[in-house]
């Protein structure tokens, strides 16, 4: 794929794991320099180690994106760190626990909100001020199928994720003649711990497989891919997109 991201400095929320994992390391397979935020430390410390033994660097901060103090803190670490930032991903998200509206707790809702909504903004709000002065720059931030359709008993999570889509394009709006690109990628099923704790649900699994017609869920480095094209110049077109990247679920 050649060394796309040669010296930029790309910060990525959730990235102790999963999808957010996949990515750092791919980032850091093609030269940028990473810095992982997460509230997992030790999984974040693990992704750190990962992209340092594969020759490239990296930097952990603790940020728990749904808090505005800890996502100023997490650019003043990659500034401080690395001296710019060219890249985010925003991608931390939670699952919701699964019941239909009326069954679902109030406090579950604001969780849900908070993390996979608020944290996007918030998380955009302290990066577009780095990103202008390093004269512009990419953000990707991770919605979902779900941001695109509704999904039965998800009603927290499919709002949260259809109002990252919605943030994405009017963010997109706000910084494209300033130099920087804002797209969102809605990943269908993808096989990492959140989509693992979803299937422990009795008959999930067999559900969420009915819906891709690819008939398997993604592997991380498959959204991986998705997220380094719409952040590197071979996307230089691309502003306000949300991009399924789902094995034909919402193509049907
Ligand atoms: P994951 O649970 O494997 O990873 C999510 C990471 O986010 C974890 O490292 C977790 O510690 C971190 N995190 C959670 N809350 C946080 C917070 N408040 N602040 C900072 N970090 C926090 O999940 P994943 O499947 O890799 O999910 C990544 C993103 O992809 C999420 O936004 C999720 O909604 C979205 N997504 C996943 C799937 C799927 O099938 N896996 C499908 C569509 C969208």
């Amino acid at each position: 794929m050649g060394r796309r991201f040669e010296k930029k400095v790309v910060l990525i929320t959730g990235a102790s794991g999963g999808i957010g994992r996949a990515t750092a390391l791919a980032f850091g397979e093609e030269g940028a320099r990473v810095v992982v935020a997460d509230i997992d430390h030790d999984g974040g410390r693990q992704t750190v180690s990962l992209i340092r033994t594969a020759g490239a660097d990296a930097s952990f901060v603790a940020a728990d994106v749904s808090r505005n103090a800890d996502c100023e803190g997490m650019v003043a670490h990659a500034l401080s760190r690395f001296g710019r930032l060219d890249i985010a991903f925003n991608n931390a998200g939670i699952a919701s626990p699964g019941f239909p509206i009326a069954e679902e707790e109030e406090i579950a809702w604001d969780r849900i909100i908070g993390v996979n909504l608020k944290g996007v903004f918030l998380s955009m709000k302290h990066e577009i001020p780095a990103l202008l002065k390093s004269g512009g720059g990419a953000i990707v931030n991770t919605a979902s199928v779900a941001g695109l359709v509704g999904t039965r008993a998800l009603g927290s999570y499919c709002a949260s994720k259809h109002g990252v889509v919605g943030l994405t394009r009017a963010a997109a709006l706000d910084y494209i003649d300033r130099g920087i690109r804002i797209n969102a990628i809605c990943p269908g099923a993808t096989r990492t711990p959140l989509l693992e704790s979803w299937f422990q649900n009795p008959g999930v699994e067999k559900h969420i497989m009915q819906l891709h017609p690819i008939g398997r869920p993604a592997d991380p480095v498959e959204m991986a891919r998705a997220v380094l094209f719409l952040a590197s110049g071979d996307a230089s077109f691309m502003a306000g997109h949300a991009m399924p990247v789902d094995g034909g679920l919402t193509a049907q």
